[in-house]
């Protein structure tokens, strides 16, 4: 008999893994308006659930300029060191809150430099402020490993600068690059010197590929050296038909080939996806089949803010849409944390220490 579907009680406490959360993305409803406040810039609306209302609805209107209008919004408050370590201590107190063990926290230093922060006291600010977060955390006996990781902007200029930094504070929380914004009309063979220069330095990349542009995209991704792919979810149309006529299922092409043998992680965001119309509807997110195929797959949150959710809503959606019970759910978190970019023996610490021990206990 198979396991059973972890309960919303057991998805909220099991021990999670998250790989794909913005910092810009995940603000609180009360921060924006405080710091609106505190920074002379008009909150969205007067209360925090009008605040909420607000992202949700540009993030779910369809329309492409009203949904980066909202990353206006919160960059708009995130230009000076004090708001940026706040926001870096929230983003590890919430991820606490829900259970979540691991995590890493995504940014873009180059659009954080409007109110005279160079990028080196950017990325120190982020660092004080998760690693206030965790120290609390550890006061309080929750035990969490959490990191940032710089992004490249698809719309502005390639620099190696970001690659450099990164590489000068691996030993200080940040832990890899990635490449984000707009997909299409932007690829990210333009970047090929900067991911050449990281993998010189060893520093490990990530890349959104395969969310609004498809099999090309994702391929140039992994020729750039990317171990993870942010969403990676158009890799469904690599696939194949799921079953036929004679010939039954189809087989992977070879960009899927290149995922599911290479072991490349999928950071898969389902509510995003539905947002911004990678998916149609969970009923067809191809989460489930990518799983099936031996796709690793770690589930995250993406922009908790724009997308009203958390990391345990995205396990919701997708246990109750696949039924996908707890040793899928375990596995997924083992994956999530075997791809992960901090350094080996603090993952597999938290895997044997935490995640077995506890869905062990969850399943009894
Ligand atoms: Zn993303």
């Amino acid at each position: 008999m198979s396991a059973p579907s972890p309960t919303a009680a057991q998805i909220r406490s099991l021990p999670k893994a998250v790989l794909h959360d913005h910092l810009d993305g995940g603000l609180r409803p009360s921060t924006v308006r405080e710091l609106g406040e505190e920074l002379g810039v008009e909150p969205p609306a007067a209360s925090d659930e009008g605040v909420a209302d607000w992202f949700e609805a540009a993030a779910d209107s369809g329309s492409l300029p009203r949904y980066i209008a909202t990353f206006d919004r919160t960059l708009a408050l995130m230009q000076m060191a004090p708001a940026l370590r706040r926001i870096a201590r929230e983003f590890v107190e919430d991820m606490v809150a829900d259970g979540v063990v691991y995590a890493e926290t995504r940014w873009a230093p180059q659009q954080h430099l409007a109110g005279g922060l160079m990028m080196g006291e950017a990325v120190a600010a982020v660092q004080e402020g998760l690693d206030e977060g965790v120290a609390a955390s550890e006061r309080a006996g929750r035990r969490i490993v959490v990191g940032q990781i710089l992004s490249h902007m698809r719309q502005l200029p390639p620099t190696l600068e970001l690659v450099e930094l990164a590489a000068a504070r691996r030993d200080r929380g940040v832990l890899g690059v990635d490449l984000a914004g707009p997909e299409a009309g932007f690829p990210a063979s333009r970047f090929a010197e900067v991911f050449e220069r990281a993998r010189e330095l060893q520093v490990p990349i990530t890349i959104h590929a395969g969310e609004a542009d498809g099999v090309a995209s994702i391929a140039q991704a992994l020729d750039c050296g990317a171990t993870r792919l942010g969403h990676g979810v158009r890799l469904v149309d690599d696939l194949g038909p799921e079953s036929g006529g004679p010939g039954g299922a189809g087989e992977p092409g070879p960009v899927a080939r290149r995922v599911l043998d290479g072991g490349v992680c999928l950071e898969v965001c389902p509510r995003s996806n539905l947002q911004t119309s990678a998916a149609a509807s969970m009923d067809t997110h191809p989460v489930d089949r990518l799983r099936r195929l031996g796709a690793r797959v770690a589930l995250s949150s993406d922009n908790r803010l724009m997308s009203r959710t958390s990391t345990s809503r995205e396990w919701q959606r997708v246990v109750d849409t696949f039924a996908w019970t707890l040793d899928d759910m375990e596995r997924a978190t083992l994956d999530a944390l075997a791809a992960g970019f901090a350094p080996a023996a603090q993952r597999a610490a938290l895997g044997e220490d935490v995640v077995v021990p506890a869905y062990a206990a969850a399943r009894r």
